[in-house]
């Protein structure tokens, strides 16, 4: 068998493979990226973008039907026309898609080669029954959902996220289990749509990395729109029903399964990396299979970068294209960037969002640093107010000897957008003196930052509520 020579092969055309072959393309490589399904990866098909879409369609419709709240009144009540919201959230998935084939078709020096990549020894990865060797590899291999062996698992049928994004109809009871990022998101999403929602969640408090008090206003949010919560799920079990699917949720007798119709399976990830043959290169993963890699994201082989969610650094799309950036600047660029540098923010998106930066005060609060730290409700911020969305609150954790911004959630109108004020700031290593004396725009969600601000009070002070 004739072994396929490259000067670098790329597994995986996710978030960062793509834009790697790019910039080694440019640097005249001759590079392979191999993909076994579809070119984008998690994102573009299965994640950000068709949920985002998605999100679009059901906030529009639930603005709609408020509109006796703005002054206006439609000729009947809304209805969901499931098919073409489908085909909207699907549009935008093709056409990210073949912008990204397009984009790859126009590399020179790069070869795009359906099909699953498994290494064989250190440099040499097989293809469907094709050998192709490099003397540099890079892993973008992502991963997919858990579906856990709860009792009843195999017997029942479970959606996954890449299910729901195909979905056409509207599940007339849609379980969600797992009350974390992206289960939040279908639930509201599919409350929003007419189904009957209810989220069953095994710790006792909903995103429970967050703050006590950014869960408590999440699941506020949630239910006052009819979704219930069942948080403290100890039992989680499936059995078929007449009806659907009978969700067990507490180890209590007495207690009485949930029906559905659907159940979402939204309890975690895990990396694309059993089937890899990692063990035949010797390249090597932590427990629960996430690819050990430096500070600049190589494993350990000198020659074997892996980047993305596959890696156990970042779980997002951002994250991904960072890693990018950190190995092309270091490989091509004479730098010298760390995945430790990165200052990680992300949000959830629910409406309202939640915008998130650093470390929630939880976190500050266990580093044992004097902290200085403020919140304001939606409901003071008149931008908030004059769009008539006034949930939610902003608050923000500062170390009060240094007066650098540790952390800050930003849960209201705007928020995904507005955290990037504080997100700049942590990032350009600016104090809490600087971001007081910024002039915002008004009327925005941002100007109240600095008014925040003003508010800090000592953590824990007599001073502090
Ligand atoms: C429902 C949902 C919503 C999300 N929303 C957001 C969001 O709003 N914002 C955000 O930042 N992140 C979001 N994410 C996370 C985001 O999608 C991922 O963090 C991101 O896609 C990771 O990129 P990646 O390049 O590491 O992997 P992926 O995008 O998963 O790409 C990996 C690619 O590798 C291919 N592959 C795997 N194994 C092999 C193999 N052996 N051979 C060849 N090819 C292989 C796969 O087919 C895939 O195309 C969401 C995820 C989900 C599930």
């Amino acid at each position: 068998m004739s072994v396929r020579e490259f000067d670098a092969i790329i597994i995986g055309a996710g978030q960062a493979g793509p834009s790697l072959a790019g910039r080694l393309n440019d640097a005249g490589m001759k590079v392979a990226i191999v993909e076994r399904h579809l070119v984008g990866g998690t994102c573009v098909n299965t994640g950000c973008k068709p949920t985002k879409t998605l999100v679009a369609s059901a906030y529009a419709a639930h603005t709609a039907r408020r509109g006796g709240e703005y002054g206006f009144s439609l000729n009947g009540p809304v209805e969901i026309d499931m098919p073409a919201v489908a085909a909207r959230a699907r549009k935008v998935i093709l056409d990210s898609r073949a912008g990204n084939e397009t984009w790859l078709a126009g590399m020179a020096n790069v070869e795009l080669i359906r099909g699953h990549a498994r290494f064989v020894s250190a440099n040499t990865v097989m293809v469907d029954g094709r050998e192709l060797t490099a003397p540099r590899i890079f892993i973008n291999v992502g991963g997919r959902a858990v579906v856990p062996d709860m009792p009843g698992a195999s017997e029942v049928p479970l959606l996954t996220n890449t299910d729901m994004v195909a979905l056409d109809t509207l599940p007339r009871h849609l379980i969600i289990i797992g009350g974390s990022y992206i289960g939040l998101e279908f639930a509201q999403m599919y409350r929003r749509f007419g189904a009957e929602v209810t989220i069953v969640e095994r710790m006792d408090r909903l995103i429970a990395r967050e703050d006590p008090d950014v869960s408590e206003e999440v699941r506020a949010i949630l239910e006052r729109e009819g979704v219930t919560v069942r948080t403290g799920a100890d039992c989680i079990g499936f059995k078929s029903h007449d009806g659907g699917i009978a969700v067990s949720i507490d180890c209590d007798e007495d207690s009485k399964p949930v029906i559905g119709s659907h159940v979402l399976m939204a309890v975690g990830r895990r990396p694309n990396t059993d089937d890899l043959g990692l063990e035949a290169a010797g390249i090597v993963t932590d427990a629960r299979g996430y690819i050990t890699v430096d500070d600049r994201l190589q494993t350990n082989l000198p020659d074997v970068y892996a980047l993305g969610d596959c890696n156990g650094r970042g779980a997002f799309t951002h994250t991904a294209y960072n890693d990018f950036e950190i190995v092309a600047a270091n490989l091509l660029d004479g730098e010298d960037r760390r995945v430790s540098q990165r200052l990680t923010g992300y949000a959830l998106y629910i409406d309202p969002p939640l915008g998130r930066v650093g470390m929630t005060e939880a976190e500050a609060v266990k580093t044992g640093r004097r902290l200085f730290h403020s919140k304001r409700a939606m409901a003071r911020v008149g931008r908030a107010v004059e769009k008539g969305e006034s949930q939610g609150f902003m608050k923000i954790v500062a170390d009060a000897d240094t007066h650098r911004i540790l952390g800050a959630a930003i849960l209201g109108t705007g928020g995904d957008e507005a955290i990037h004020g504080i997100l700049d700031m942590m990032n350009a290593d600016q104090s809490i003196d600087t971001l007081r004396w910024a002039v915002p725009v008004h009327p925005t969600v941002s100007e109240l930052v600095p008014t925040l601000l003003l508010d800090l009070k000592p953590f824990g002070s007599a001073e502090d509520e």
